[in-house]
């Protein structure tokens, strides 16, 4: 596998429901890697650790950030070892997905075990749920320093950085490197907003405090009145997302972009200058999400899109 990252990612300009916005494609930044877990991953792309013979993570079966790290194993020669709750007896049989391949890249499933008492050595890189860690700002500061960039590029004096959140990791350390560039050139400012997808945001705000105790340095987080639940279908994400590639040609993921668009086109008005969405990648959860969509709402399906 090829450690090189297609990094400064392209910029689009896209037009969605008659309104502005661009589109910063990280999901095209590794073939391998779900957009933002290779800027989380960067460090450990990158860093030499000698002693490192395995990684170990947990979470849930079908987690973007579980296949992205049996990529950077592969890559580097190590085991990965993931612990989950539970493996649903259907997965097992015919697995799909991040799942399988995860599987596919050698990474062994520990079930219904208390990883919380297992011991790991000094050579055993454990890696917290989803990437939510310190050593995740590096490449989150990169991607920062490719927006900034093309910002002064363009000459884009105010510009609103939106996506949205699982951990939060993402956001916060953008947020955070933005402030920084902010107070260095003082003719161009650069803000996060956020939205909460796994929790609400109060869950958010708990997901930033374990990283930043410094609440200045926090992205704004908007919100949807109604409560959605992480990973459940529904009518109008699924027909959003359909509207989405219909309008702009672009897959976007299941999981997380419907509520962030959903929430983006809701707060337009109310958000400053210019408007970038950053796309995440996360296409490979899609061959698991999709199907659960086309079964849930046949009628909805005029088209295909998302399938390799
Ligand atoms: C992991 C992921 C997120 C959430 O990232 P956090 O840093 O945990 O907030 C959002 N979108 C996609 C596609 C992801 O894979």
């Amino acid at each position: 596998m090829e450690l090189e990252l297609a990094a400064p990612t392209p910029v689009e300009s896209i037009v969605i429901e008659g309104k502005h916005f661009y589109l910063k494609r990280d999901d095209l930044i590794h073939p391998d890697f779900s957009g933002n877990k290779a800027r989380k991953f960067h460090h450990w792309l990158r860093a030499d650790l000698p002693r490192i013979k395995r990684v170990v993570s947990y979470g849930s079966v079908q987690s973007n950030a579980m296949y992205s790290l049996s990529v950077l194993a592969k890559m580097r020669g190590w085991e990965f070892h993931y612990y989950v709750d539970h493996i649903p007896g259907y997965l097992r049989e015919h697995p799909v997905g991040n799942y399988r391949a995860a599987l596919e890249n050698g990474a062994v499933f520990n079930e219904k075990i208390e990883m919380r008492n297992e011991k790991f050595g000094e050579e055993t890189l454990f890696v917290e749920e989803g990437g939510r860690q310190p050593e995740a700002e590096e490449g989150i500061a990169l991607l920062a320093g490719e927006i900034s960039q093309w910002q002064r590029e363009n000459g884009i004096e105010k510009l609103t950085v939106f996506l949205p959140s699982g951990t939060g990791t993402t956001a916060l350390y953008l947020n955070k490197s933005f402030s920084t560039l902010n107070t260095q050139r003082s003719d161009l400012t650069t803000k996060v907003v956020t939205v909460p997808c796994v929790g609400d945001a109060r869950y958010l705000r708990k997901q930033f405090a374990m990283l930043e105790p410094d609440e200045d340095l926090w992205p704004r987080i908007v919100d949807l009145p109604r409560k959605y639940h992480f990973g459940k279908l529904y009518r109008e994400f699924y027909q959003l997302w359909l509207e989405l590639y219909r309008q702009t040609g672009v897959v976007f993921d299941l999981l997380y972009d419907p509520k962030g668009w959903q929430t983006l086109l809701q707060y337009r008005e109310d958000l400053d200058g210019a408007l970038l969405y950053l796309h995440q990648g996360g296409l490979k959860g899609n061959e698991s999400m999709l199907p659960r969509y086309r079964r849930k709402f046949p009628d909805l399906e005029k088209e295909n899109c998302g399938e390799k």
